[in-house]
């Protein structure tokens, strides 16, 4: 089936000269009651949220973004994510500031710099974003107003990755490092490309669904250049994927950047597999590969918004075999308080021995997998050309 794209629904107060730049959507972005009350009627829980001020974590919303919502219904999945609800207040079950451990000093060697896994660091340029999602896993940094990480800041992040000879990425996160000028953006793209050990520049971005107007010819030029560039996009639900968006990442990926998808699943947003392979299918045809399924982190406020392991796993279960690899976004959980990623799959094996393994697949087939005898399995003989530089990427957190 091949897929059509409708555009965001330009309200009639905005004008039409203005509406695809995005420097324009964010600073019109809606901020208080007054604004979302002129795009939205708002229930009883979403005023009982602003009123609680500064309790909750920021609000903040592109006229585009806000455009794709139902201006009626508290329960519209963009809805959820755009909008704060008193629910964010309620006692939690589970409300973690720092649910990935990125304060904790040993992950945290220099500020702007979460240092969690050997080969690659998150280099977090702005603390901006244009919208400001509720299920976020950042609180503790996003929408702190530090905008640009200072001079001093920008100099200690960049020694931190050029002394650390192990590391092989950077990605550029926040905040949101699309909401930086392409100038400013470039010098830190350059600045990256002139460390000779850093191979992958990641960037990830809500740019792209909220604001995808942000994707300029120029913006692309710049990622072209100090290639390879990976755009980590976050699309959670197939109506965010409008002729907007969907051009958006065309043009990344005409542009040789390639786009890879991570989702959250939220409680009511997009908990089932239908939409999930609506979501993974639209991408997977703009050629954007569906990457992870995250378990939501039990970030501040988000009990509302998280759904159980159970569910997400029933939903992983029942998208296996009809949705191809390209299209199956991997179903991750981050462990809380920094444990890193534990990732899911179906449970295929039903019993072993040191032979063989039994499984009863997707759709009922029952087979073994019968092992080659321990005695003939050989470590290749071409392994010491590259083991020198596999002890370097694991030991890059300690070497300096
Ligand atoms: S764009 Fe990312 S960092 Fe910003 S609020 Fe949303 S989830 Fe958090």
């Amino acid at each position: 089936m091949k897929f059509t794209w409708s555009s965001a629904p330009k309200p009639d107060s905005a004008p039409v000269e203005k509406w695809l730049d995005w420097t324009w959507q964010l600073q019109t972005a809606l901020k208080n009651v007054s604004d979302f009350e002129k795009s939205f009627e708002l229930s009883e829980s979403e005023k009982k949220a602003f009123e609680s001020g500064s309790e909750i974590f920021n609000i903040r919303c592109t006229p585009y973004y806000a455009s794709l919502a139902s201006k009626t219904n508290q329960y519209d999945p963009i809805r959820r994510i755009l909008l704060p609800h008193e629910k964010e207040l309620f006692d939690p079950k589970q409300a973690q500031l720092d649910p990935l451990g990125e304060r904790k000093s040993e992950n945290n060697p220099v500020r702007r710099i979460v240092h969690r896994y050997s080969d690659r660091v998150l280099f977090l340029v702005t603390d901006i974003c244009s919208v400001y999602c509720r299920y976020c896993t950042r609180k503790h940094f996003t929408g702190a107003d530090q905008a640009f990480l200072k001079t001093d800041e920008y100099e200690e992040a960049l020694n931190y990755i050029r002394n650390h000879t192990g590391i092989r990425e950077v990605i550029l996160s926040g905040g949101d490092p699309l909401t930086v000028s392409d100038a400013k953006l470039e010098k830190v793209l350059g600045d990256l490309r002139k460390i000779d050990h850093i191979e992958i520049i990641r960037i990830g971005s809500r740019m792209p669904v909220v604001a995808p107007m942000r994707v300029t010819d120029d913006l692309v030029r710049i990622l072209k250049k100090h290639k390879p560039v990976f755009m980590m996009t976050h699309f959670n639900h197939p109506r965010e994927l409008t002729a907007e968006a969907a051009s958006a990442v065309e043009k990344f990926v005409d542009n040789g950047v390639p786009v890879m998808n991570q989702m959250v699943l939220l409680n009511g947003v997009n908990n089932h597999p239908a939409i999930v392979q609506a979501l993974s299918r639209r991408l997977l045809f703009l050629r954007a590969k569906p990457y992870y399924m995250f378990q939501c982190d039990p970030s501040v406020g988000t009990d509302h918004l998280r759904t159980s392991i159970d569910n997400s796993l029933q939903i992983q279960r029942e998208l296996w075999g009809h949705l191809s690899g390209l299209a199956m976004p991997q179903l991750s959980v981050d462990i809380p308080d920094g444990g890193g990623k534990a990732y899911y799959a179906p449970q295929f094996e039903v019993s072993r021995t040191e032979e063989a393994r039994k499984f009863i697949g997707w759709d009922g087939v029952e087979s073994e997998y019968v092992n080659p005898a321990a005695q003939d399995i050989r470590i290749p003989i071409d392994t010491e050309m590259y083991v020198e530089e596999w002890e370097n990427l694991k030991a890059a957190k300690r070497i300096l």
